[in-house]
């Protein structure tokens, strides 16, 4: 089956058109600047993302020669409390989706756009919708709820819903078969560290616990974002002036490494730290620090891991990274394997020395091969 996989932003669509049996990627692209004037200031040069999928239709015909696209899998921020699983897409489901848009007000209407532009162009299409947050619908109440007033969750949905679960399931899966346990006997903490970061904390193969919460702000420090801190600075920011556009953009887009070490790139950082740069150092110590509470946290949420998984750009790539973290889990037993963590691969593998209490590993994320698989499923058992 060819599925074609969407990632639908506001001024940009990626895609990556796979067959789902032999696993492998046909094509790949990004259309940016969607609805964005022109460099010199005129019109756009991508209207909108009609425009924007009718260039990836021509890319695509170059690949697909007689061959066409089966299905269409994408990739949907939020599924608030309605979507545990992926769903075959419809009117109802896509009104659905728009009305989590409070929620998500910067992806899900993106993520709809694409959806749209998709049905108007090939109406007969099967698409999927695959949400950031289903993998977390297991959370029990006493992980997903906030200290708040009642009114704040029945109201304004206030709680937590976690997000990157597509790639926290896979990688979960990919784990727990690099420990020859099947998918429900895997007990571990999976880190997701990109330029958003989360852990997971997995039980039985499901998710019970996830650092990200109502947004993807909260938890871990990331490129560019704070990840947690005391409420009551909101407040004193508010009350010194701030509008809540300042406040989001603040903790968003101009904090984490960022703030602290003068870039989101954590290459640059870990370079820049290697070079005696003292606040480099700081940014570092900050970062690993406030992971490893929550792989403690999570050891404890999981009751006893049987695995500590890294993943993404930072968690795949950053051997020094993992080190700083894995040093301050020394009260676990976890014992890095020098070596190991020194082997660049694309494959699964253990990190860990044979007498590590807890074995790490590494398991690279492929979330959009789990989204095609995803959509290949729901489109054949309709
Ligand atoms: P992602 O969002 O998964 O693409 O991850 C992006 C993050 O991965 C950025 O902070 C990159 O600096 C980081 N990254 C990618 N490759 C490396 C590397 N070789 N060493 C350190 N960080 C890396």
């Amino acid at each position: 089956m060819l599925v074609l996989v969407i990632n639908s932003g506001s001024s940009s669509l990626k895609y990556q058109l796979r067959d789902v049996a032999a696993g492998a990627v046909l094509t790949e692209g990004l259309v940016e600047r969607i609805g964005m004037p022109a460099p010199d200031g005129g019109a756009p040069e991508v209207a909108d993302h009609a425009a924007a999928l009718e260039q990836v239709d021509a890319a695509l015909h170059a690949v697909l020669g007689d061959r066409a696209i089966d299905a269409v899998g994408h990739r949907v921020v939020h599924g608030g409390e309605r979507f545990a699983e992926p769903v075959l897409v419809d009117n109802e489901i896509t009104r659905a989706i728009e009305r989590l848009n409070p929620l998500a007000p910067l992806h899900n209407p993106a993520n709809v756009l694409g959806i749209r532009a998709i049905a108007e162009k090939w109406p007969e299409m099967p698409q999927v919708a695959v949400f950031d947050t289903a993998f977390h619908r297991t959370l029990p109440e006493h992980a997903w709820r906030y200290a708040v007033p009642e009114w704040l969750y029945t109201r304004h949905g206030i709680r937590r819903y976690g997000f990157h679960g597509t790639s926290h399931q896979y990688v979960s899966s990919k784990a727990a078969g690099l420990l020859g346990l099947s998918d429900d006997a895997f007990d571990g903490v999976i880190l997701h560290l990109g330029n958003g970061a989360s852990a997971t904390a997995i039980q039985a193969g499901r998710s019970v616990d996830t650092s990200m919460g109502f947004t993807p702000l909260e938890g871990l420090v990331m490129g560019t974002r704070s990840g947690d801190l005391d409420p009551s600075i909101l407040v004193f920011l508010a009350r010194q002036g701030h509008s809540a556009d300042e406040i989001d953009e603040l903790l968003n887009r101009e904090s984490g490494l960022k703030a602290l070490a003068g870039s989101n790139d954590m290459r640059t950082v870990v370079e820049a730290a290697e070079a005696g740069d003292a606040r480099a150092a700081v940014a570092l110590d900050v970062t690993a620090y406030r992971l490893a509470k929550y792989v403690g946290a999570y050891h404890v949420a999981v009751g006893g891991a049987k695995a500590l998984v890294f993943t993404a750009g930072i968690g795949e790539n950053s051997w020094q990274f993992r080190s700083r973290v894995a040093e301050r889990l020394g009260a676990l037993g976890v014992e890095l394997d020098a070596d190991a963590n020194l082997v660049r691969s694309k494959e699964p593998r253990v990190i860990s020395t044979p007498g590590s209490k807890i074995p790490v590993l590494v398991v690279p994320t492929d979330e959009e091969r789990a989204i095609a698989e995803a959509t290949a499923a729901v489109v054949n058992a309709r």
